[in-house]
């Protein structure tokens, strides 16, 4: 068979619902899979770090970057930029390794404009009530963001139909699995074309 290019996989849906958390669960199991860094012009959170987490960018530098053209897609959320560098992404497909991002969903649908054949996966929180619960948990953040992420999280819920499968994080593990699966089929897929 022969040497494909890696799968673009993005993993997206509402903050909270725990992208984060399934992104970290899936590397702790040592796939083969690559985890592409997003810039921000947000503040970091305790523990995060710089170019691990994120590369933490002021609001010039980041528009530099969109006016450089160095973003394969960025998006404004409650009051901040985010954007995925669009150079380690393609060199990692470019060798053949597969590789995920996790960002919302107005980037993701970007990425569909300009990369039709990545695979697009809905991280769905088990009910709206659940996925408050998980934003207010993490205790990260005021009320009045709150109630801004749950805004914007009842009009991402509404592109669902737009991705090509739709995960149920009820259960980390389970979510991690089924996610797995999939890039399982995408493979078997691609390779017999
Ligand atoms: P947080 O501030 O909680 O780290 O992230 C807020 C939202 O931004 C989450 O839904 C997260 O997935 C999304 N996000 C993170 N990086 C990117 C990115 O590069 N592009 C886009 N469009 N969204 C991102």
């Amino acid at each position: 068979m022969k040497k494909e290019k890696g799968l673009l996989l993005v993993l997206s849906g509402p903050a909270g619902v725990g992208k984060g958390t399934v992104c970290g669960a899936l590397r702790k199991e040592k796939t083969a899979i690559q985890y592409s860094v997003s810039a921000t012009t947000r503040a970091p959170r305790a523990g995060e770090v710089d170019g691990i987490n994120y590369f933490f960018k002021t609001r010039e530098q980041f528009e530099k970057m969109i006016e450089q053209d160095e973003l394969l897609e960025w998006a404004e959320y409650v009051g901040n930029y985010y954007g995925t560098p669009i150079d380690y992404v393609r060199e990692t497909i470019n060798k053949g390794h597969d590789i995920i991002l996790e960002i919302e969903v107005q980037g993701a649908l970007k990425v569909k404009e300009r990369f039709p054949e990545g695979v697009f996966i809905f991280l769905m929180p088990p009910s709206l009530a659940e996925l408050r619960n998980r934003i207010v948990g993490r205790g990260t953040e005021t009320e009045d963001i709150i109630n801004k992420r749950m805004t914007v999280a009842r009009e991402e819920i509404e592109m669902m139909e737009k991705y090509d499968y739709v995960v149920e994080n009820d259960e980390v593990n389970l979510a991690v699995d089924r996610i797995k699966a999939i890039v399982t089929a995408e493979h078997c897929k691609r390779e017999r074309l």
